[in-house]
């Protein structure tokens, strides 16, 4: 098959093209590298692109004629999406539209979407299943949600047909050690408190103990990157089999808070690192743990990693590479 994957050279991305790209199939990434990687890209052909090129991007989807897009490039940070709404709404919004367009202009007719559970905003029932309100409390919640709702809209006069796959909080890297997360500035917990273990930041801020959790923290259901990626090929798969459009939760169903996951990365890293307790960030909710069952049932998804101490061990292997090696160090 023929698959075309913008943000290939991203975190998510790079997982799932070397999943793919392994089980042979033929892949163009598609990544303007803002927080990619070139060595990140392990299978098929790096094409360095922006989204907002619309001329450039739709002759690349011309030339390729894949058959179908999985589309992870966005901006993805909570707190940024606050203080600079209009960028997510133009990055993930603009250039979703940028890319259906130019998908239905060429023929594409089969999506992937990288959706995320800040749709939901602060759910009442958790575990949430897909049929909670849209409700983001942020800017890059509800930008991801604004595409949704294009997507829905999209199927209804064309044949366009997509799986909107809403991410619960991903961590974790690749089990050879290929891979992992690399931004210059993460802001994710769980990257955070690895740098923090290695001395790269002096201490790794809790923001927020003062929520309605038993601690005080938030609580989050923390995926592996590998069991996320294996989402994406089920549900590839069953998408071009059925022409079924769907919304799927993809998370573990259990949750853990900031204070329970900085305590298992302080055992697996085996380092005391220091912690400061600060206020709350913009747009944080306080619960998001998944109900994915409609995964699970539909598509035949089997979670391999669903263990948090598994999850932190990988992300600890890789960040120790990242920083003892010149890995991902090449030029922009
Ligand atoms: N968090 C924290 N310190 C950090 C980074 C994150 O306390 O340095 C908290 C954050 O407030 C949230 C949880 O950890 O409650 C998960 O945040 P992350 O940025 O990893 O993912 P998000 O849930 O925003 O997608």
């Amino acid at each position: 098959m023929k698959l075309f994957v913008t943000g290939g050279a991203g975190y998510i991305g790079s997982h799932a093209v070397k999943a793919f790209g392994r089980a042979g199939h033929d892949i163009v990434v598609y990544d303007n590298l803002s927080t990619g990687h070139e060595g990140a890209v392990l299978y098929g052909k790096l094409v360095r692109g922006d989204l907002s090129d619309v001329e450039f991007l739709l002759k690349t989807l011309d030339k390729f004629r894949p058959d179908a897009v999985i589309h992870f490039a966005a901006s993805i940070q909570v707190e940024e999406s606050v203080r600079k709404p209009l960028l997510y709404y133009r990055n993930n919004v603009v250039n979703a539209v940028n890319l259906l367009e130019a998908m239905l202009k060429t023929g594409v007719r089969y999506l992937i979407y990288s959706s995320t559970a800040a749709v939901y905003g602060m759910p009442k029932k958790i575990p949430v299943n897909e049929t909670a309100a849209i409700n983001p409390i942020n800017p890059y919640g509800a930008s991801k949600a604004a595409v949704e709702q294009i997507l829905s809209d999209t199927t209804k006069t064309t044949d366009l047909r997509y799986n909107s796959l809403r991410y619960f909080n991903v961590a974790g890297a690749d089990t050879d050690g290929q891979l992992g997360q690399a931004y210059a500035d993460a802001t994710h917990l769980v990257t955070r408190a690895m740098k923090t273990a290695l001395g790269l930041t002096s201490k790794l801020a809790i923001y927020g103990t003062d929520y309605q959790t038993p601690d005080g923290t938030c609580i989050r259901d923390y995926i592996h990157v590998n069991d996320l990626v294996d989402a994406h090929i089920k549900a590839l798969n069953h998408l071009m089999k059925t022409n079924e459009s769907n919304v799927l939760n993809c998370g573990y169903g259990h949750g853990f808070s900031v204070r329970e996951v900085v305590n298992v990365a302080k055992k697996v890293t085996g380092i005391d690192f220091p912690v400061a307790e600060t206020g709350r960030r913009a747009g944080d909710a306080p619960v998001l743990v998944a109900d994915s069952k409609k995964l699970k049932n539909i598509t035949g998804w089997k979670p391999q990693h669903d263990d948090l101490e598994f999850i932190l061990k990988t992300a600890w292997e890789w960040e120790k590479k990242l920083h003892s090696q010149d890995i991902f160090k090449e030029k922009k």
